[in-house]
């Protein structure tokens, strides 16, 4: 006979494994299926200081692990698998990956976003020779050397701050004259001795053919353009939602976050989805966190409505 699950959430960041928590908690049989690293996003993140309750030097990867440890206490099953099409019409949904099927009765999508790539030229051609996107995984390799931050968000800057602990020098371009990140992060960083700005600018190129050797940088409002030297550039532009697999299939925005009520109900019943794939204001490790365990509380009562 074919297993079917309660439940089986896709994607292991906050959102999944606080899901994964509640689900089972509850007695609810599930299974979470991560096709990467536990954890998401916030592994990527060396320092923590907005969750509730987070202690001193929690990182994102220590949190994860804790999530997921608390999670596997509960009896929630977990599967390393890429799954490559859904079937979520009918009351059995299908998930299928290159070497297994899946069943569940009710599936949460949590696969979170991608970090988005800001689009000048030799960007993509110099992505891991110099050109970054996590600034944990690769600051270490930028040690008293000079790099450069695009963008101006929450990311931008806290990645910035931490930069400064390895690099000789933090250049930060963003493309209008005031940062989006919130006011206790730029109080930091503009008492930061490391960090410059450049204000008003777009990176219009990267300079180099094997290894990144700088930056071609236009101020928007003269014109101007002037090569800024750099050994390292780390892009913080936002983020692109991983909802392809859904497209077509579950009711999403223009920009492909999925759509849901504050139950975290899609469209179509008995699919839910929890975290930063959601449309909605603010994308954060505890709004994830709380969306999961709504989540699984609303497909615990999916089921027991449905039971017949
Ligand atoms: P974000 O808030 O969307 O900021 C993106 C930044 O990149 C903006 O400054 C934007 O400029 C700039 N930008 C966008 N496209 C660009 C392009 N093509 N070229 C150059 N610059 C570009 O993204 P985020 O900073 O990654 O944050 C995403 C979410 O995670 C937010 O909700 C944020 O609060 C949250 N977050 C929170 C923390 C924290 O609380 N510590 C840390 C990281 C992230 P404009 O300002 O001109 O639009």
């Amino acid at each position: 006979m074919l297993h079917i699950y309660d439940s089986i959430i896709i994607g292991g960041g906050p959102a999944g494994l606080s899901a994964g928590l509640y689900a089972a908690r509850s007695k609810m049989d599930t299974l979470l299926i991560e096709r990467a690293k536990y954890g998401g996003q916030i592994t990527t993140t060396d320092e923590l200081e907005n969750y509730p309750g987070s202690i001193e030097n929690c990182t994102g990867t220590s949190l994860s692990e804790r999530m997921k440890n608390q999670a596997l206490d509960f009896g929630v099953k977990f599967a390393k698998d890429e799954i490559l099409d859904v079937d979520i019409e009918g009351i059995i949904k299908v998930l299928k990956s290159k070497k297994n099927v899946y069943r569940a009765r009710t599936i949460i999508i949590a696969t979170g976003a991608n970090p988005r790539l800001s689009g000048f030229k030799n960007e993509k051609e110099l992505r891991g020779r110099g050109i970054s996107y996590c600034a944990t995984c690769d600051a270490d390799f930028f040690t008293d050397l000079d790099v450069a931050v695009v963008g101006g968000g929450d990311s931008a800057i806290t990645e910035a701050i931490y930069l400064t602990k390895f690099a000789e020098s933090v250049t930060v371009i963003h493309r209008r004259d005031a940062l989006r990140a919130t006011k206790s992060l730029q109080d930091r960083a503009f008492h930061n001795p490391k960090i410059k700005f450049i204000w008003n600018s777009i990176v219009e190129g990267a300079l180099g053919d094997e290894i990144l050797e700088g930056l071609l940088i236009k101020n928007k409002i003269t014109g101007e353009t002037r090569n800024l030297k750099v050994d390292g550039c780390f892009v913080f532009v936002g983020y692109e939602p991983i909802s392809q697999l859904f497209q077509g299939k579950v009711t999403m925005d223009e920009k492909g976050y999925i759509v849901t009520d504050e139950d975290m109900r899609t469209n179509i019943s008995g699919v839910f989805a929890a975290g930063d794939i959601r449309k909605k204001s603010l994308r954060q490790v505890i709004t994830a966190a709380a969306d999961g365990a709504v989540a699984a509380t609303t497909a615990e009562n999916y089921i027991e409505e449905n039971k017949n």
